[in-house]
């Protein structure tokens, strides 16, 4: 008999500061890693939020705002100049996703330790996980190089993050730890951190959604992000997140918003294979139908309606359908392209997920 229980752990190293006011920690912060002179990163749109945020850490000598979405090489050679023109031995990523990809652009070609703030629900932080794009073609690598050092989350500067890209932001995150519970090298300790962060965020997201200066929310939906970035950093993802790629890079669709449409239907096709990752997800939602469950979530939140509202063309399902069976890659149930197209079309017309009470 097969052993089920059988399993692999490998945690990724993570020095976690969490809590509200832990910004106060900065400058601490910065000396724990070994930084004298840090270089502050931001996007533009962020840029008078860090500087003001990050006023007090004395380390901080330069501050570069030019961060931007899928982390461009070209952006990485300018905030290069500015780290060498100021000699800076540390970096502060202040932001989402893309500024802490920026910050991680720069560790893996300098070495410099990174001190992470993340000011969304992405999860990038705890990811040893790059993304970078270099004549529009966007690769991904993994290495314990680009890795956060220190990561320091304070529910305060998440207050204004605008309740839509709330929304979206955390079910990105919610979809990272449902693909943990199933995913081929899965293990107890992300199963446990992928259920208490999906239970956390699903709480939360519909309560910020009504009142987004809600702290308490607000504190849980960072707390699960912080436990499903985790979960994406320890193990591999499958045909959500291939999905998701697929459908951003060909028709340029928005990130969060693409996860939000697409992870009822992904979840939906892979529930029937997934017996013990689909009692886990019903225990986490508090729910028999987590498909319905993830759609009324999407709407709790006000995300887009579907694909279509995202502007992807209809021409688009077969396109993508044929992407998603071309390249193989790890998923517990096969890919079908009928199955795959179907789940596309309904996604893209914004349709709820097909299911079998999954
Ligand atoms: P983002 O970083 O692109 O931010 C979107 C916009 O919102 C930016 O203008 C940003 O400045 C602004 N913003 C962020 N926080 C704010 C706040 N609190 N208040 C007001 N405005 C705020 O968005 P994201 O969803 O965090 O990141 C998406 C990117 O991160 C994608 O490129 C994705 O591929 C990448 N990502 C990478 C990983 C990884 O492990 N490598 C994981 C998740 C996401």
């Amino acid at each position: 008999m097969p052993d089920m229980r059988a399993f692999t752990y490998r945690g990724n190293p993570a020095h976690v500061i969490f809590g509200q006011g832990s910004l106060s920690r900065l400058g601490e912060a910065i000396a724990m890693v070994g930084g004298t002179r840090a270089l502050l990163l931001s996007t533009p749109q962020q840029a008078r939020q860090a500087a003001k945020a990050c006023a007090g850490a004395s380390a901080i000598v330069a501050h570069y705002d030019g961060a931007t979405m899928h982390t461009p090489t070209d952006v990485t050679a300018l905030a290069l100049e500015v780290v060498q023109a100021n000699g800076a031995d540390c970096l502060v990523a202040f932001g989402g996703g893309s500024t802490i990809g920026l910050a991680k652009a720069l560790a893996l070609r300098t070495d410099l330790p990174q001190v992470a703030i993340p000011t969304t629900y992405a999860g990038s932080e705890m990811t040893p996980v790059l993304g970078q794009t270099e004549n529009g073609v966007k690769t991904t690598l993994s290495s314990s190089k680009v890795l956060p050092e220190l990561v320091l989350y304070d529910v305060d500067l998440t207050l204004g993050l605008p309740a839509a890209m709330s929304g979206t932001s955390g079910i990105n995150a919610i979809a990272h730890a449902v693909e943990g519970l199933y995913a081929r090298d899965t293990n107890p300790i992300m199963q446990m951190m992928a259920g208490a962060g999906i239970k956390a965020l699903a709480g939360a997201l519909p309560k910020i959604a009504a009142n987004p200066g809600d702290g308490e929310a607000r504190s849980d939906a960072l707390y699960g992000a912080w436990l499903c970035g985790a979960v994406l950093g320890a193990v591999g993802m499958a045909l959500h997140h291939k999905l998701c790629h697929a459908l951003g890079g060909s028709f340029n669709l928005p990130h969060a918003e693409t996860h939000a449409i697409v992870l009822p239907h992904a979840w939906a096709y892979n529930a029937p294979a997934v017996p013990q990752a689909a009692a886990a997800l019903k225990t986490a939602l508090g729910t028999e139908d987590p498909a319905r469950a993830l759609f009324e979530l999407g709407r709790a939140v006000g995300a887009p309606s579907g694909l279509k509202a995202l502007g992807m063309p209809e021409a688009g399902i077969d396109k993508a359908a044929d992407i998603a069976v071309a390249n193989p890659y790890w998923n517990p149930r096969a890919i079908e392209r009928g199955a795959i197209r179907e789940l596309i079309a309904r996604a893209w017309s914004g349709l709820p997920p097909e299911t079998a009470g999954a």
